[in-house]
């Protein structure tokens, strides 16, 4: 347990929310297999610094199934995670604590062949993040840009986050899935106009 834990953190989805999306030739857009494509967003270090400011830790917490699925190695999963460390260091910037649950139900690689606690939209990452930082979950926020990153928030007790922009689509997903995040924003920048609250 952390003894001077500021109690209370922004957990930030990967995906969508540090780093862009990939648009890929089949049409779709997803999270970046390979460290050497994975682009971080320019602002990122400024929003987390942001974070800091306000008084809130500023914790990772994904799904990266893609190891699993043998869409990349664990080795490109490590490099990719290095990659935005290392953006974020040259201006400054840490993250305080990352949290990723690499199962799948459906996994090619028996070991991560798991129905778990930890994959969002499950709150057990989250969970196990606020047991080992000290934090109270009520005061935490956390940020995604999807709407399991807004149920786990919900499950675990946080204030939601969605990025992005409503959309009909979006709205039906929301009350399908009775999930609507407490605040939207455009991007991670605008994180202050929520916490700073
Ligand atoms: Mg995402
Ligand atoms: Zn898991």
């Amino acid at each position: 347990l952390k003894q001077f834990s500021k109690n209370r953190a922004v957990f930030l989805d990967r995906d969508g929310v540090l780093d862009e999306l990939v648009y890929y030739n089949d049409g779709h857009v997803g999270s970046s297999i390979s460290a050497k494509k994975l682009v971080v967003y320019s602002k990122a270090a400024e929003a987390v610094k942001k974070i800091h400011a306000a008084g809130y830790e500023a914790i990772v917490v994904s799904n990266q199934a893609g190891v699993a699925r043998k869409l990349f190695s664990y080795q490109e999963f490590l490099k990719m995670n290095e990659k935005i460390k290392m953006t974020l260091s040259r201006k400054g910037v840490h993250l305080d604590a990352e949290y990723y649950c690499l199962h799948h139900p459906r996994a090619l690689i028996k070991k991560y062949k798991k129905n778990c606690n930890c994959r969002k939209p499950k709150p057990g990452l989250l969970i196990r993040a606020a047991k080992e930082n000290n934090l109270d979950l009520k005061k935490c926020f956390f940020v995604g840009d999807s709407l399991t990153d807004v149920q786990a928030g919900i499950r675990a007790g946080c204030k939601t986050v969605l990025i992005g922009q409503m959309t009909d689509m979006l709205n039906r997903q929301m009350k399908k899935h009775k999930a609507t995040p407490d605040y939207m924003i455009g991007g991670l920048i605008q994180i202050d106009e929520v916490i700073g609250k």
